[in-house]
């Protein structure tokens, strides 16, 4: 192996090590006791602030979340104040190489209103995108089976189309391990595809716990499952179903989360950069390109990550993606480079580009488009409506719109007329190897 390649294999355990600095406490040689904090990691569709309690400063990300399903599994809620009371007082629980997260619930409209759902009528443990993996059985869909069988179009409009959705998929994208607790029933089940850590971690918490190990959930089909799509993204994961409707089960969580503190070396896999062509993607960043299209809506990667300002950046064709580890546990760690905006700045349009096309009536293709391709959260904000421009490989026509991170483009004279995203990470890349010789990748 190259010494270049060695050096890029490590990229994601570095960009540990400074978070791990960047998180804590100054170090000493005897141990101190593991750092203790409250965060709010977002706000759910009605305002409502989505919370966790922090314990630890070790590189391996655990994190637990109750009451998905709101008010009627509430006990699962009142399990992780439990556990987070428990844990304040006795912080040392959580080994040096464990970050633990309690996430008493990621619904608190659900659990304030009463209902399974969110706000807007949605089951969040029906609306991620579990089409990542291999088994097609278990990919999204808007009807979906629910508690006690009942079937409704209760997984949204889209997946991932809920912000509590895009919030903790955001939030796991460094996440060693992630378990998701429901009831009732007493039984407890990893990911319906095929992903060796989450069986191990999940047979082990159950064999502690005393809840019954089931390889398939019995009942029905789960569709866009939180643990299915944590799988699929190398995040171990299970579900725990609590015995009944109303107890916390305190005690058997209790010793089941030590349990696996106590092995978190084998249980708790640490992120693993992922190959795709010629480049080798740090985790975090590899996560977020699958969860938002991969290759075929930001393009595969074109070149190295590369560090600058103390973030890590990894060009793709249409984007640029970006890790801020100042920004961890935030929604903003992970996200795209303004590449948008700087475009636009260089790419002003002149009356030669002006088409005889009306430019209006594409103006509901890019709409539906921009939400599609993951609306302002993703793309940043928009910077104007659709223009006459030309395109950056070949300077033939186009209409696009621009966003501070991304460019939409349509062929007015391709049948039909398609929006994409134009490949700003591959122009931007040309403008570093005009303007900068010793970039990473200049052809030689
Ligand atoms: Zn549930």
């Amino acid at each position: 192996m190259s010494p270049n390649r060695q050096r890029r294999g490590r990229l994601w355990l570095s960009l540990l090590v400074a978070l791990v600095a960047l998180s804590v406490a100054p170090a000493s040689a005897a141990r101190r006791a593991p750092p203790v904090a409250d965060i709010t990691i977002g706000r759910s569709a009605e305002g409502r602030p989505i919370t966790a309690l922090r314990i630890g400063n070790g590189p391996r990300k655990l994190v637990l979340v109750g009451a998905t399903h709101g008010g009627p599994e509430a006990n699962t809620y009142r399990l992780m104040l439990d556990l987070a009371a428990h844990l304040r007082a006795a912080p040392d629980e959580v080994p040096p190489e464990v970050r633990l997260y309690l996430i008493p619930t990621l619904n608190p409209d659900g659990l304030a209103l009463d209902t399974r759902f969110n706000a807007r009528g949605v089951d969040l443990n029906r609306n991620m995108n579990t089409g990542l993996d291999a088994c097609p059985e278990n990919d999204w869909s808007k009807t979906v089976n629910g508690a006690y069988g009942i079937v409704s179009d209760t997984g949204g409009p889209a997946p991932e189309s809920e912000v509590e959705s895009r919030l903790i998929r955001t939030f796991l994208l460094d996440a060693s391990a992630a378990i998701f607790y429901h009831s009732a029933g007493g039984e407890l089940f990893p990911p319906f595809c095929e992903h060796t850590p989450s069986l191990a971690l999940a047979q082990r918490y159950a064999e502690v716990a005393g809840y019954t190990y089931t390889r398939y959930y019995p009942r029905y089909m789960i569709t866009g499952g939180m643990h299915d799509w944590a799988g699929s993204l190398g995040i171990a994961s299970f579900t725990p179903e609590l015995w009944t409707g109303e107890g916390s089960d305190t005690d058997e969580n209790h010793a089941a989360l030590h349990a696996i503190l106590a092995e978190a070396t084998a249980l708790l896999p640490l992120p693993e950069d992922q190959r795709v062509g010629a480049y080798s993607l740090p985790a975090p960043i590899w996560r977020f390109w699958r969860s938002n299209g991969g290759a075929e809506r930001l393009g595969n990667p074109i070149g190295p990550a590369r560090t600058a300002e103390g973030r890590i950046v990894q060009p793709f064709m249409r984007a640029a993606v970006m890790v801020d580890p100042a920004r961890v546990d935030t929604p903003e760690f992970v996200s795209l480079e303004a590449l948008g905006e700087r475009a636009r700045a260089l790419l002003t349009p002149t009356p030669s580009m002006v088409l005889s096309t009306e430019v209006a009536e594409y103006a509901s293709l890019f709409s539906a488009a921009a939400v599609e391709f993951g609306g302002e959260a993703l793309l940043g904000e928009r910077l104007g409506t659709p223009e006459p421009s030309i395109s950056v490989s070949d300077g033939s026509p186009r209409i696009v719109q621009y966003f501070a991170n991304a460019r939409l483009e349509l062929d007015p004279t391709a049948t039909p007329p398609t929006v994409v995203l134009s490949p700003l990470g591959w122009y931007d890349q040309q403008l570093h190897l005009v303007t900068d010789p010793s970039f990473t990748h200049q052809i030689r």
